[in-house]
C-alpha cells in the first residue's frame, strides 16, 4: 500500500484517492471530448400557467454518451463547474438554447414560449459574460424578453456588486432573470430588492415536503407572499402531485414545472405536446 505523508504530517495520498483523482481527470477529459464531439444535447421541460397553458420551458443539458447512453447533469455538471470547461460548455448551452428559441419564436404555435437557461457561477463571472449573451441574442435574432437566465442564490450573493452590474446591463436589453432553487441559500429581502429580478423559483425540496413537513408548508407560503410583495412571478419546480399543485394554487402560485405535468424532453416532443394542451389565452 502506497502512502506518503505531507510536510505537516497529513496524509494526502492513498490508493483510493488516487483512483478518485484519476477518474476525475478522465471525466474532465471525456467532457472536453464530448464538447468538441457534439455529444451534448438540450432537453426542454415545459413550464405551465395555472390555467393549463404552456408558458415556456427550461433547457436542461444531457450527455449523449457513446457507451453509457443519456447521462444526466448530476453526473458531470459539477465537474465541469470545477474546471474551466464550464465556460465553453455554458456558452454552447446558451447558444444552442437561443437557436431553439429562435425557431420557436418564428412559428405561430410556439412564438409565445419563453426559455429559461441555467447559468453557472464561473460562467457568469467571466468578464465578457454580458457581451457573450448580447452577441448570441444578436446572432440568433431572439427577442430578449423570451430569454430568462436562471441564477442561484449563492451565485448572486457571491459578488453582489458584479451581479447587479451585469444584470442591469442585460436587463436594459430586455433579458429576464429568475432565482433558481430559491429558499436554499441565504436570501434576504434586502438583496432581493436590489436585483432586477423577474421570478423566484421555489426549490423542489420544499415542494416535495408540502403536506409532509409543516415548516416547509410555511416556507412555501412565505416565498409566495414575498414574491407577491416584490411583484415577482413565482414558479414551483418539482411539482409531482395534485395535492402539491392544489396547495400552491390555493396560496397564490401561478407557475409550475414538474413531473406531474411533463418531464424534460427533446424539442420536437415538446412541440407535439403543445398541440394537445390549451392554447395561451392571451396569444
Ligand atoms: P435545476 O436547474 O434546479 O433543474 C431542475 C431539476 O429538477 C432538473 O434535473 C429536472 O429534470 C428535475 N425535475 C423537474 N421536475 C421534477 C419533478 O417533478 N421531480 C423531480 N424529482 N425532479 C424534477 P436535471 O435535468 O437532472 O438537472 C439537475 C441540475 O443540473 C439542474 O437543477 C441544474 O442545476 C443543473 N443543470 C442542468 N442543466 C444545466 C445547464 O444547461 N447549465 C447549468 N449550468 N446547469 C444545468
Ligand atoms: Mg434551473
Ligand atoms: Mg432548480
Ligand atoms: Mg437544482
Amino acid at each position: 500500500q502506497v502512502k506518503s505523508q505531507g510536510r505537516n504530517g497529513l496524509c494526502f495520498f492513498d490508493p483510493q484517492m488516487q483512483v478518485a483523482i484519476s477518474q476525475r481527470a478522465q471525466l474532465e477529459n471525456d467532457l472536453q471530448v464530448a464538447l468538441s464531439g457534439r455529444q451534448f444535447v438540450l432537453h426542454y421541460q415545459p413550464q405551465w400557467h395555472l390555467d393549463g397553458h404552456m408558458v415556456g420551458a427550461e433547457a436542461l443539458i444531457r450527455w449523449q454518451h457513446p457507451q453509457r447512453g443519456l447521462v444526466g447533469p448530476g453526473n458531470f455538471i459539477a465537474v465541469a463547474e470545477d474546471s474551466e470547461l464550464i465556460v465553453p460548455l455554458g456558452h454552447w448551452i446558451l447558444r444552442t438554447a437561443c437557436e431553439q428559441l429562435a425557431r420557436w419564436q418564428d412559428a405561430p404555435a410556439t412564438r409565445h414560449l419563453q426559455l429559461s437557461v441555467n447559468v453557472s457561477a464561473r460562467q457568469f463571472r467571466q468578464r465578457d459574460f454580458v457581451a457573450r449573451v448580447v452577441e448570441v441574442l444578436r446572432e440568433t435574432g431572439v427577442r430578449p424578453h423570451l430569454l430568462k437566465l436562471e441564477l442561484t442564490e449563492s451565485l448572486v450573493l457571491d459578488d453582489v456588486a458584479d451581479t447587479i452590474a451585469k444584470m442591469e446591463m442585460l436587463k436594459t436589453k430586455g433579458v429576464r432573470f429568475s432565482v433558481d432553487d430559491f429558499g436554499t441559500g441565504y436570501s434576504s429581502l434586502a438583496y432581493l430588492t436590489r436585483l432586477p429580478l423577474d421570478q423566484l423559483k421555489i426549490d423542489q425540496s420544499f415542494i416535495h415536503n408540502i403536506g409532509v413537513k409543516h415548516t416547509d408548508d410555511v416556507i412555501v407560503q412565505t416565498i409566495i407572499g414575498m414574491a407577491q410583495n416584490l411583484q415577482l412571478d413565482v414558479l414551483a419546480e418539482g411539482v409531482e402531485t395534485e395535492a402539491q399543485k392544489d396547495f400552491l394554487a390555493l396560496h397564490g402560485c401561478h407557475f409550475y414545472q414538474g413531473y406531474l405535468f411533463a418531464r424534460p424532453m427533446p424539442a420536437a416532443q415538446l412541440e407535439a405536446l403543445l398541440e394537445s394542451v390549451p392554447a395561451d389565452p392571451t396569444a
